[in-house]
């Protein structure tokens, strides 16, 4: 019994992250969870969603602003971070699995994948630049 509800609440934390492009925290997902499974604690929804990383049917992102992020995009592609709001985004980029042979060359390494994180002001905070005083 306890299985078959963990696996409905995995199901339905997979739907959530389908569902939005923002690239939630835990936090985030915990508070939709909720409305659903309103005795859902914290924690489990952290297990689910590292389970859900280890099953490959997610993926975590750690953008150095101290928290993890998910997305159920698992194809390669690669992000943005605002450094005024938080937002975190999809950048419009072709992946370029070509920088793997170059590392591979340079260091004498295997390289398996490779994730981008760029920083620096999204369009929205751009339009709302205060004005220089
Ligand atoms: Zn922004
Ligand atoms: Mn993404």
């Amino acid at each position: 019994m306890k299985t078959l509800k963990y696996s409905r609440q995995r199901e339905s934390i997979k739907k959530c992250l389908m569902a939005r492009h923002d690239h939630p925290t835990a936090d985030v997902v915990y508070a939709s969870i909720r409305e659903e499974f309103p005795n859902v604690s914290l924690g489990t929804v952290y297990r689910n969603l590292n389970l859900l990383v280890e099953l490959g049917e997610i993926q975590k992102l750690t953008c150095g602003d101290g928290k993890d992020r998910f997305d159920a995009v698992v194809a390669p592609h690669y992000h943005f971070l605002c450094r005024k709001c938080g937002a975190v985004m999809d950048l419009p980029l072709k992946p370029m699995p070509e920088t793997e042979r170059y590392a591979e060359e340079a260091a004498g390494v295997k390289v398996d994948s490779h994730m981008i994180y760029m920083y620096g002001t999204c369009t929205e905070c751009l339009g709302k630049a205060e004005p220089d005083h």
